[in-house]
Formats: structure tokens, C-alpha cells, sequence
């Protein structure tokens, strides 16, 4: 992997954050393209991030593939995987104690509260919450973008009541499968906002937009959430480079912060590339995955340039 020259070292330090549960498609390409760019740009580093914390979803055939995938498209990054560095370990997957750590950090400011409610809730937490668009009847993909997140009810809501006590009386750790999810507790009607260095202002209200949000599974496993908050700030993050279907992920995750006294990254998120129907690329669309266009003979210069070809 190629290093930065000495002198162009500052204190920029971008991620790539794959998650390995398929094939890297054209609209990753795009912005882990954009997210190198910004990275040389600024002459600064540039990290890779296996975000592998979804145990029944990731798989290692995915994260070989993916790596293979960011190289071929020619972008190259100074920490990762594959190449070590000073923060590692880099797959998500072995860094449980750092979010741990933070767990205990919001449980103690008393930012969040036990929840027994459904395994439906559950599964949506590991993932992150990409925002479906629909181009071809929304003026603006970007804004009229819905959360595929439902709003938590807080039906589990009163028992932070009960938070004091539990700190006290020492709460199992989390990892353990006791049976219950723990929330993060928003601040209803809190105007959340943030520069995004593409797209401009951008404005969300905690309880409207969003609702509380599991930061950590019963089954003992963290959440996307508090993962990558986590991971920002102990691997120095200074700006998010990411689509914009996790435009209401980043206010999320400037409570998590704030809530955790860490200084938030500036946000850049990237226009979302959508197929012929106008819908989000996602796993479905297998012929625009990357390793399929490839064997159609499309470069890397098509991929990022190029009109996306015909599915079939
Ligand atoms: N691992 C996330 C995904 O692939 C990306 C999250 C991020 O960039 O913050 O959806």
C-alpha cells in the first residue's frame, strides 16, 4: 500500500467502512472513490474499516472481496486490515472493549434504558439505517429521503427510571445475552443540525425524524451506531465521507457524541447513485456489482463516470 510522502502528511484522516454482507456495488465505488480523493486532497490518511459486526450478515469471502474490489478501482488507503496501523485492530468484529466502553460511559450519564420489546426492532440495529429514495417521484432524493427505521414508541421508556439503581447494583455487561436491548434515550423535540460539506444545512428533530435507538442488542452485539461513534473517535476520524441515505444516521450520532464527549467529524455525504427505477442500489442489484461489471469488460473510469448500464 502506498504511503503518503512525508510532507504531505496533516492532520486529515478519512475512512472507507465497508460492510462485508455482499459485493461492493457502483454507488460504493463512487463515494469510497470520493472519500480517497478528499483523503490525498488534503494530505491526509486515509483508514479502511471492516464493518464485520453483524455475526449471522458479514462474511470473510466478502471482506477478501471487497478489499480486492477498493483496489481494483485503483484507491488506496495507509491503515487497515490488511496493512495494520496504530488503531488497530481494523474489523469491527474484534473491538468489542472500545464499545464497551462507551456503553458504560452512556449508561452512566444516564443516556439509556433497557428495552424488552421485539426481535423486528432488533434486526434493524445492527445494520445502518440506509434511507430508501425514490428519484423518480421525489424532486430532491436528498431530502425527501424516508428512514427505513421505524420510530420507537417508548413503550420501555420509564424503565431509565430504574437506571440509577441498575448502576449501582452493577448491570450486567451488555455482551452477555441477558435478554434485553438497551436504547438511547433522544431528546424529544431537540433540533439536531450539521454542515454537511456537500450538501449544505441540514436539520432533523429528535422524536420526529428519528426515536430512541439500540445502541447495543440482546443478543450482545452493538450496534451500528454506536460502533462507528465509537470507532470515529478512538481511530481520530476528522471527516465522514458517506452516502446520503445515513444523512439521519449522522444526527444520531451527534448525540451519541455529545453524550460521550467526543468532538464530531465534519460530515460530507455523497449524492446516492439510483438505478432505472430510481431506487437506492442495494444487494439486489447484483449486475451492478462490481466484479459483474468488471467481467463485462467496464474500468474503473466507466464505473465512476458512465451511465449506469441496463440490469439484465
Ligand atoms: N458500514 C456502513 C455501510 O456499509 C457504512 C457506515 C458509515 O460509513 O458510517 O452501510
Amino acid at each position: 500500500m502506498a504511503s503518503l510522502p512525508a510532507t504531505q502528511v496533516s492532520a486529515y484522516r478519512g475512512r472507507l467502512a465497508p460492510s462485508p454482507t455482499g459485493y461492493l456495488h457502483v454507488g460504493h465505488a463512487r463515494t469510497f472513490w470520493t472519500a480517497w480523493q478528499r483523503a490525498r486532497d488534503a494530505g491526509g490518511a486515509l483508514i479502511l474499516r471492516m464493518e464485520d459486526l453483524d455475526p449471522d450478515r458479514s462474511r470473510a469471502d466478502y471482506a477478501d472481496a471487497a478489499i480486492e474490489d477498493l483496489r481494483w478501482m485503483g484507491i488506496r488507503w495507509q491503515e487497515g486490515p490488511d496493512n495494520g496501523g496504530p488503531c488497530a485492530p481494523y474489523e469491527q468484529s474484534r473491538r468489542k472493549p472500545v464499545y464497551l466502553a462507551a456503553w458504560r460511559t452512556l449508561l452512566r450519564g444516564g443516556h439509556l434504558y433497557p428495552c424488552s420489546c421485539s426481535r423486528k426492532d432488533l434486526e434493524s440495529a445492527l445494520a445502518a439505517p440506509h434511507e430508501s429514495v425514490s428519484a423518480g417521484t421525489h424532486a430532491n432524493p436528498v431530502q425527501d429521503s424516508l428512514d427505513d427505521e421505524p420510530i420507537y414508541p417508548g413503550t420501555c421508556r420509564t424503565q431509565q427510571d430504574n437506571i440509577p439503581q441498575l448502576v449501582g447494583l452493577n448491570v450486567p455487561e451488555p455482551e452477555a445475552p441477558v435478554g434485553i436491548n438497551w436504547r438511547f434515550r433522544v431528546p424529544d423535540g431537540e433540533l439536531v443540525w450539521f454542515k454537511d460539506a456537500n450538501l449544505g444545512i441540514q436539520r432533523f428533530i429528535a422524536g420526529r425524524d428519528f426515536g430512541d435507538f439500540v445502541v447495543w442488542r440482546r443478543d450482545g452485539v452493538p450496534s451500528y451506531q454506536l460502533a462507528c461513534v465509537a470507532d470515529d473517535a478512538a481511530m481520530g476520524i476528522t471527516e465522514v465521507v458517506r452516502g446520503a441515505d445515513l444523512l439521519k444516521s449522522t444526527a444520531r450520532q451527534i448525540l451519541l457524541n455529545r453524550a460521550l464527549g467526543f468532538e464530531n467529524p465534519r460530515w460530507f455525504h455523497c449524492r446516492l447513485v439510483v438505478d432505472h427505477n430510481g431506487r437506492r442500489l442495494a444487494k439486489r442489484h447484483d449486475a451492478l456489482n462490481l466484479r459483474a461489471l468488471r467481467e463485462r469488460g467496464l474500468t474503473p473510469m466507466n464505473i465512476l463516470s458512465a451511465e449506469l448500464p441496463a440490469e439484465a
